[in-house]
């Protein structure tokens, strides 16, 4: 059976340059994350936000310096089991040529309607896809239809949230939806995120003020680190 994570994640000293363009995209990042703690990480663009996020998900390995899950070093942990306790949500977003539900349960054997419509009720798309004909049976992508860029967001954070896991990464997910649907999924994931930890890299001030702590990266470091108040 797969080893439970608690979700604290600690990255020692860690270093990271892409190996194509010669990138020092992170240098000498070190912080610390508790279990079930909501942490913000906000910088300008290009100053490594993404990079940490794709590092927690060990899409790459650190040059030098260590981040470890619950104590343990990462690259020692089963991938597969890791990778499943996480709910990520890519800048990018990703959706397949299929029906909204299958979007949403992407990689899960049994799920229910029910399941899938409370986390398209948290990721606020519900009423949305109600207002669609076909409504959770609507096609996406080619032959079906397309999303605006914040009702893909959604979609792709319903998909995270159904996962109930123990971590939650938000690569800049809430960029395309207003100042209101963000409140209102912020607000649901208040509930949602209790006893997960929660990491989410934005852009509003409003979405971090609740945060338990702020990074801040600059050019690949932690330039502060704190609460809102802080800093
Ligand atoms: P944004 O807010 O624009 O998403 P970011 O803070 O997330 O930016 P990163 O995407 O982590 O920043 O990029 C950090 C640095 O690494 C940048 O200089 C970027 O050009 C570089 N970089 C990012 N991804 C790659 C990649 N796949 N290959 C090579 N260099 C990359």
């Amino acid at each position: 059976p797969a080893r439970e994570v608690s979700g604290n994640i600690k990255f020692e000293h860690v270093n990271f340059t892409y190996q194509d363009t010669g990138i020092k995209a992170l240098q000498d990042v070190s912080f610390d994350i508790k279990a079930g703690q909501f942490v913000a990480i906000i910088g300008r663009t290009g100053s490594g936000k993404s990079t940490l996020a794709n590092l927690m998900m060990r899409m790459y390995d650190t040059d030098s310096g260590q981040i470890s899950i619950d104590g343990n070093p990462l690259k020692n942990v089963n991938l597969n089991s890791f990778r499943d306790q996480v709910g990520f949500v890519p800048q990018e977003v990703f959706l397949f040529s299929d029906n909204i539900k299958n979007n949403i349960a992407f990689g899960l054997d049994e799920v229910t309607d029910l399941e899938i419509e409370n986390a398209a009720r948290n990721a606020a798309v519900y009423h949305n896809i109600m207002d669609f004909e076909l409504k959770f049976d609507t096609m996406l992508g080619e032959r079906g239809i397309t999303l605006s860029g914040g009702q893909k967001q959604r979609v792709s954070i319903a998909r995270a949230l159904i996962k109930e896991p123990k971590i939650l990464i938000f690569d800049d997910c809430l960029s395309a939806v207003d100042t209101k649907t963000e409140e209102e999924i912020l607000n649901n994931l208040g509930n949602v995120m209790k006893g997960k930890t929660s990491i989410l890299i934005a852009h509003r001030i409003s979405t971090i003020k609740k945060a338990d702590k702020i990074l801040v990266l600059e050019e690949g470091r932690i330039a502060e680190q704190g609460t809102h108040d802080e800093l």
